[in-house]
């Protein structure tokens, strides 16, 4: 059953993100429990109603979901680790980024304490949570996601994917990987309109709009990828590679390093010396797994 907006919460990290989580729950009414590894950084959140813990054990005493937001997967166990014998029975949700190893290896780590746990991934920056367009993605306990998902969706849209508590994060880190390479075309392309005298701020408002109608083919090459039936493609690997090749070459001539561009040049070089040229771009997926 889901519980209501009346839920004691406790965070456990209060950096930008926990802060900004905290912060939501104490203007949805919350009582909310805070504790930060350095204190005195959060007199904002006590005078929003949050109530400040001088220790992990006086703050999980608080009852209710213990939520960690913590720098990374070592930050946690070192901070639960201490405590772990007083959370039996508890729910602990993780949103805290781990690899998807890490998170089953907590998720591992709370069963043998008698632990619920439940991994998240927060697809979202602080300034976002609590607005539309926030998600978070979770795997591991349901009976966890289930009875708190109303106070999660407080902070950010809440999906659920399975029990496997590493689901979510790698959800998190593939969508991660297409954001990254994306920025990272993003800022070869702005170092080369700066050789023509174009600043980087121009150019992002034109990325921007290119970026978002590509991105409309990415359902599409999904399911090219998923058949693995590359023979009809709408351009082929030769033609991608001739493009890549192009870029190559003006990136040089404009003095710009190849960082951004060469693995996928690599890719394209490779699969057309093994004889791939006519197969579609998607086929470069089989080169990766
Ligand atoms: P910050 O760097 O702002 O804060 C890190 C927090 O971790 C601080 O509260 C810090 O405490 C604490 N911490 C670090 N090491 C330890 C330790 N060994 N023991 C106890 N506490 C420790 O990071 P964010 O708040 O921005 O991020 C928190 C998590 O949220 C990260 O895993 C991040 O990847 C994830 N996240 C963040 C996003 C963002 O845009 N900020 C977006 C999506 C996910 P202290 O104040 O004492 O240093």
């Amino acid at each position: 059953m889901t519980k209501t907006s009346k839920t004691p919460v406790t965070i456990l990290g209060l950096g930008a993100m926990g802060r900004a989580l905290a912060s939501a729950f104490c203007t949805a009414g919350l009582p909310t429990t805070v504790w930060n590894r350095t204190p005195g950084t959060h007199a904002d959140l006590i005078a929003a109603g949050a109530t400040s813990a001088p220790s992990v054990e006086k703050a999980i005493r608080a009852g209710g979901p213990i939520i960690t937001v913590l720098l990374d997967h070592a930050s946690v166990q070192e901070t639960l680790d201490p405590v772990a014998d007083r959370m039996v029975g508890r729910q602990l949700i993780n949103l805290t980024s781990t690899a998807p190893g890490e998170a089953r290896e907590l998720a591992a780590w709370a069963a043998d304490h008698a632990i619920d746990y439940l991994d998240g991934g927060i697809m979202a920056v602080p300034s976002m949570i609590g607005t539309p367009g926030a998600a978070i993605l979770y795997s591991g306990s349901r009976q966890v996601f289930d009875t708190h998902r109303a106070i999660l969706e407080l902070l950010a849209a809440a999906e659920y994917f399975g029990d496997d508590a590493g689901l979510a994060s790698t959800y998190d880190f593939a969508l991660l990987a297409t954001m990254y390479a994306m920025f990272g075309g993003f800022l070869h392309g702005a170092a080369l309109m700066r050789s023509v005298g174009v600043s980087a701020t121009q150019f992002g408002e034109r990325a921007a709009a290119w970026v978002t109608a590509m991105t409309q083919s990415l359902p599409h090459q999904g399911r090219v990828i998923d058949t693995a039936d590359y023979t009809d493609p709408v351009q082929s690997i030769a033609f991608h590679k001739s493009a890549i090749d192009a870029i190559y070459r003006a990136s040089r001539d404009a003095g710009v390093s190849s960082d951004f561009v060469a693995p996928l040049k690599n890719l394209l070089d490779r699969q057309v010396a093994d004889g791939h040229g006519t197969l579609g771009f998607e086929r470069t997926f089989e080169e990766l797994s």
